[in-house]
C-alpha cells in the first residue's frame, strides 16, 4: 500500500489500533503532516483533499482522545471518497482488529506465499561487496537527484549503466540474470510476493504470522556465536506497547545501521525463543525511507550471487518508478476500456511492488491478455497471408474416390472418411491447403495420407511425404505402395524411396525421375531437403510426426513446389484450445475415433519391488513367440551417462534376464545408421526385446511386439506414457504396458494410475497440461511457447478472449494500420521476431 493515501490510511488504522495514543508515528501523528501533504500533492492527488487532510491533523496532538477519534474518521471519510480502495482496509472506528489473517488459499493462488522469505537470505553470502551494495541509501539519493521528475527518460533499450548506482560491475553481474537493458529490468518480474501489508502492534502479536511492526530500537549488539564461527545480532524494538526481540545472524553492518532511537519498520515471521515472541532476520528499512523491503506486499525476485534482494528491489523500484509510465500501452484504448483492463503502466507498476493483492491479480491478468493476444495477432496474420495464396485447383473424381476405397483392405472410419472429405475440398479449391491431421496413435493416419499423395498424382501433379527416420520411411513406401498400387491406381515404380543411404545411382536416377515427372511420389526423410532434389509439378508436401521438425525444413519443402499444398501429421494429442493457439494458422482435422476390432492395450502399475514380476510376464510373452520393448528414463546428466545407464542395463538383461533371447539396445548416442539397423532387427525379428532410451521412434509399427515395459515411469508425462504405449497393440494379439515407477510415492503413481484407466490420448494430454505444462509435449519447435511471461496456455478462457479479440481488431484493421493501432503493431513485430520459428 504505497499511495500516500493508502499510507495515511494505514497509519491511521494503526493510531486506532493503540487508542488514539499519538504514537503511531514517531513524535505524534501531526509531525508526518507536512511531509506526507508534499508527497500526496506530487503524487497528484487533489489540493482540496490533501489540505482537507492537512488542517484536520495538524493539531492533533492537542486533542482529546475522543476527539482525536473523531478528527480520524473525518480524515477516514475523507479519504475513501477520494480512493475507494482506500476503503478496502478496515476503517479506524471498525471494532477492535480481529487477528486478520489472509487465508493461505489467496497467497497460493497468486504464488506468494507468506513466511518462506528464506530463500533470498541464503543466496546472499555476508561480504563486503554485499555490505556496500545492502547500503542502499546512496543509489537512492543519486537517482532523486539525476531525474527530476519532468526530465526525458531514457531510451527502453538503454544499457542498465545509465541507471544512477549502476555500473559495469553491477551490470555484468545483472547481466547473468540476463538483464542488459533498461526495458529488461522492467519486464524481470517478481518470482513470487511475501505478504508483509499487515501492520500490527506488538502487544497484539501472534506466534506464527506474518507482520509487519514499526518501532524504535532500544539496544542492539553483536556476540560471537558457534564457536565464533558466526556472529548473532541481537535487537530490541518496542513501540510503546510492548517490545521485541529481533536477531539476525552474520550481518555485522546492522549494529552501525539500526543505532539505538532508530525507527524501524521490521518485517516477517513472528516466532517465539524461551516463551517470549520474536522476530528472526525479519527485513528492516528505516522508517523515514519509501518502503519497499517492509510493510507492503514485497516482490520477490531471482537472484544471483552478487545481487542482493534487497539491492535489486531498489534497482527495479527506480527503474519501474521512471519508466513504467512511458512504456507505451499497445492496447487501444477502446478495448482496454471495455474489458476493463488496467493501463500498462499501472499494470508494470504493480506487479512490480503491488498495492493490494487485488490489484496484482487485475495487473498480472492485463500483462497475460496483452501476451496472449499479441500470440493469437501473429498466428492470426500468418494465417492470413496463407490464404491469400492462389494454387492449381486440382479435381480429383467420385470414381477414383470408389476405387481407392474399393481396394482398402478395411472400412474407413467415420473420422478417417471425414477426413478424406476435407482433403479432397481443399485440393480443389484452388487455395494452398494448410492442414493439421491430429490423431491419435493408431488412428490411422496413414492412408489418409496416402489418399491425398493418390489424388495429387492422379491429377498428373507430384506429392512427397516427409518422415522424421529412415524406418518410417521405409514403412511409408510399403504402405502406399499397398494402397495405391496395390489397386492398380499408380505404377508402384513412380513412388519411390529417398533416405540417406539410397545408393548414389539410385538418387541420381530418382532426381531425374522427379525433374521429368515421372515419380509421382516420393518418400524420404532429411535426404529429400538436403539432396539437390528438384520437382517438375509438386503439388503436395506431406510432414509425419510435425514435432519432429522444425518450421524452416517444413518450409523448405514448400518451396519446392509452387504454393503446394500442405499435409502435417501429428500423434501428439494436444488439445483443442491449444492445437487453435500453437498451429492456429493450420485447418485442423481431428481422427477422434480408433479403427474397430483394436484390443484395448491392457496398463499394470506395479510397485518397484515388482519389477520381477513384469520381467517373468515378459519372458512369458517371449516363449509364445512375442517380442517386447523396455524403456529406460532420460538419466539427468548428459547423453554420455544416459547412454551409459541403458548400456549396463542392457547388458544386465541379456545376461540375467532374459539369457536365452537376443537383447538391443537403442539410445541416443548412436549414429542413424546404428539406430535404424536395430530398429531394422527388431522389425525383422530378430531381437526379441530392444531396450531404449526415449529415443525410442514414434510411429514404428511392429506388430509383432506386445509389451511395453517402462521404468522409472514417474519420470515421464503422461502424454509421452501414452506415445510408447502406442508402440504396442498394432497386430492381431492382446498386448500390455507394464509401468514401473522408481518410488512408492503415492502422488505419483496416482497420476500413473490414470493409465490403467483410460486409453484416451486426448483426455491424458489434457490432465498432463493440467499437472505438467503445455512445453513438454509440445516438442521441441513449440518450446518457446512455455516461456510467456504470464500467459498460460492452459488457461482456455484467456485464450478465447484473446482469439475474439485478435479476430475482431483484425477484421476492423487487417494490417493493423490505424494511428490508434501503432504501438500494436511495433509490439506484435517485436513478439513475433522474438519468436520467430516457434510460430507456424
Ligand atoms: P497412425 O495414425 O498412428 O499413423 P497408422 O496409419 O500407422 O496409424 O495405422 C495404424 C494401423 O491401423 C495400421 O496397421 C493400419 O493399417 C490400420 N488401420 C488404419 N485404418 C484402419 C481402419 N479404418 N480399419 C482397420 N485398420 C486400420
Ligand atoms: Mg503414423
Amino acid at each position: 500500500m504505497n499511495t500516500p493515501l493508502a499510507k495515511l490510511a494505514k497509519f491511521l488504522r494503526l493510531e486506532a489500533d493503540r487508542g488514539y495514543d499519538n504514537r503511531a508515528v514517531l513524535g505524534g501523528l501531526d509531525r508526518m503532516v507536512e511531509p506526507w501533504r508534499e508527497e500526496a500533492l506530487a503524487a497528484g492527488v487533489t489540493s482540496a483533499t490533501v489540505e482537507a487532510v492537512a488542517a484536520r491533523l495538524r493539531d492533533y496532538s492537542s486533542l482529546s482522545p475522543h476527539s482525536r477519534q473523531e478528527a480520524l474518521e473525518d480524515v477516514w471519510r475523507l479519504l475513501e471518497e477520494t480512493d475507494p480502495d482506500v476503503g478496502q482496509t478496515a476503517s479506524p472506528s471498525a471494532s477492535p482488529p480481529a487477528i486478520a489473517h489472509r487465508p493461505t488459499g489467496h497467497h497460493e493462488a497468486l504464488s506468494g506465499t507468506p513466511g518462506a522469505a528464506s530463500e533470498e537470505h541464503a543466496e546472499v553470502a555476508p561480504g563486503a561487496d554485499l555490505e556496500s551494495q545492502d547500503d542502499d541509501g546512496e543509489l537512492e539519493t543519486a537517482i532523486a537527484s539525476t531525474e527530476p521528475p519532468t526530465g526525458k527518460a531514457p531510451a527502453l533499450s538503454a544499457p542498465l549503466t545509465t541507471v544512477p548506482g549502476i555500473g559495469p560491475k553491477s551490470a555484468s553481474t545483472l547481466a547473468k540474470l540476463g538483464l542488459r537493458t533498461l526495458e529488461d529490468l522492467l519486464w524481470y518480474l517478481p518470482r513470487r510476493y511475501e505478504d508483509y501489508s499487515q501492520l500490527k502492534t506488538i502487544h497484539r502479536l501472534w506466534y506464527g504470522e506474518v507482520v509487519t511492526v514499526i518501532g524504535t530500537v532500544e539496544s542492539i549488539e553483536m556476540r560471537p556465536i558457534r564457536g565464533g564461527r558466526m556472529k548473532l545480532i541481537e535487537c530490541i524494538v518496542s513501540d510503546g506497547t510492548g517490545s521485541l526481540r529481533v536477531t539476525w545472524f552474520n550481518q555485522p553492518w546492522l549494529v552501525n545501521q539500526l543505532r539505538p532511537g532508530t525507527a524501524v519498520a521490521l518485517s516477517g515471521l513472528v516466532d517465539q525463543y524461551l516463551g517470549r515472541l520474536t522476530m528472526s532476520s525479519p527485513e528492516w528499512e528505516p522508517l523515514e525511507r519509501q518502503q519497499l523491503h517492509t510493510n507492503r506486499i514485497v516482490p520477490i525476485y531471482g537472484l544471483t550471487a552478487g545481487v542482493t534482494a534487497r539491492w535489486l528491489r531498489r534497482v527495479v523500484d527506480s527503474v519501474v518508478g521512471r519508466l513504467a509510465q512511458r512504456v507505451p500501452d499497445p492496447l487501444p484504448e477502446a478495448m482496454r476500456a471495455e474489458l476493463d483492463l488496467p493501463a500498462l503502466g499501472d499494470a508494470l507498476q504493480q506487479v512490480h511492488f503491488p498495492d493490494s493483492w487485488e490489484r496484482l491479480r487485475t495487473a498480472q491478468a492485463r500483462l497475460a491478455f496483452d501476451e496472449m493476444l499479441l500470440l493469437q495477432l501473429a498466428v492470426m496474420q500468418l494465417k492470413h497471408e496463407w490464404t491469400a495464396l492462389t494454387t492449381e485447383p486440382l479435381a480429383v473424381g467420385d470414381d477414383w474416390v470408389a476405387a481407392f476405397n474399393a481396394h482398402l483392405p478395411y472400412a474407413l472410419t467415420a473420422a478417417q472418411n471425414q477426413a478424406l472429405a476435407d482433403v479432397r475440398h481443399d485440393l480443389g479449391t484452388g487455395r494452398p491447403m494448410n492442414r493439421l491431421l491430429q490423431g491419435d496413435v493408431g488412428s490411422g493416419k496413414t492412408v489418409i495420407a496416402a489418399a491425398a499423395m493418390g489424388m495429387t498424382a492422379s491429377s498428373g501433379a507430384q506429392a512427397a511425404l516427409l518422415a522424421p527416420t529412415s524406418i518410417l520411411a521405409d514403412q511409408h513406401l510399403a504402405s502406399l505402395r499397398t494402397l495405391l498400387s496395390g489397386g492398380g491406381l499408380l505404377p508402384e515404380g513412380s513412388i519411390r524411396l529417398l533416405i540417406g543411404a539410397t545408393p548414389a545411382a539410385e538418387k541420381e536416377e530418382i532426381r531425374r525421375g522427379l525433374l521429368s515427372g515421372d515419380i509421382r511420389i516420393v518418400v524420404g526423410t532429411h535426404a529429400l531437403l538436403e539432396e539437390p532434389v528438384a520437382f517438375a509439378r509438386l503439388r503436395l508436401a506431406v510432414i509425419d510426426e510435425q514435432h519432429r521438425f522444425g518450421v524452416e525444413q517444413r518450409a523448405a519443402l514448400r518451396a519446392k513446389g509452387a504454393n503446394p499444398h500442405l499435409l502435417v501429421m501429428t500423434a501428439t494429442p494436444i488439445p483443442r484450445s491449444l492445437a487453435l493457439t500453437v498451429f492456429g494458422d493450420l485447418d485442423l482435422t481431428l481422427l477422434d475415433e480408433m479403427p474397430a476390432g483394436r484390443i484395448p492395450i491392457e496398463t499394470r502399475l506395479l510397485r518397484p519391488a515388482e519389477r520381477s514380476r513384469a520381467y517373468r510376464f515378459v519372458t512369458a510373452q517371449l516363449e509364445a513367440g512375442r517380442q517386447a520393448f523396455v524403456i529406460y528414463p532420460l538419466v539427468e546428466g548428459s547423453e554420455n551417462v544416459e547412454a551409459k545407464a541403458a548400456v549396463d542395463e542392457h547388458r544386465r538383461l541379456q545376461d540375467e534376464v532374459f539369457p536365452s533371447y537376443r537383447v538391443g539396445l537403442l539410445h541416443g548416442r548412436l549414429r542413424p545408421d546404428e539406430k535404424d539397423e536395430a530398429m531394422a532387427q527388431f522389425r525383422r525379428g530378430e531381437l526379441h526385446v530392444l531396450v531404449s532410451t526415449s529415443v525410442v521412434e514414434v510411429g514404428v509399427d511392429v506388430p509383432n511386439a506386445t509389451v511395453m515395459l517402462i521404468e522409472g515411469a514417474n519420470r515421464f508425462g503422461l502424454a509421452q506414457l501414452h506415445q510408447f504405449r502406442g508402440r504396442v497393440g498394432r497386430g492381431p494379439h492382446a498386448s500390455y504396458c507394464l509401468l514401473v515407477p522408481e518410488t512408492d510415492d503415492e502422488r505419483e503413481n496416482e497420476r500413473l494410475q490414470a493409465m490403467e484407466s483410460t486409453n484416451d490420448g486426448f483426455r491424458l494430454a489434457e490432465m498432463d497440461l493440467e499437472q505438467r505444462g503445455p512445453g513438454d509435449f509440445l516438442g521441441t519447435r513449440q518450446a518457446g511457447f512455455a516461456e510467456l511471461r504470464l500467459a498460460r496456455l492452459t488457461d482456455i478462457h484467456l485464450i478465447e478472449q484473446a482469439r475474439r479479440e485478435a479476430a475482431r481488431l483484425l477484421e476492423l484493421d487487417p494490417k493493423l494500420a490505424r494511428p490508434e493501432h501503432a504501438a500494436l503493431a511495433r509490439s506484435l513485430q517485436e513478439f513475433a521476431s522474438a519468436r520467430k520459428g516457434e510460430i507456424s
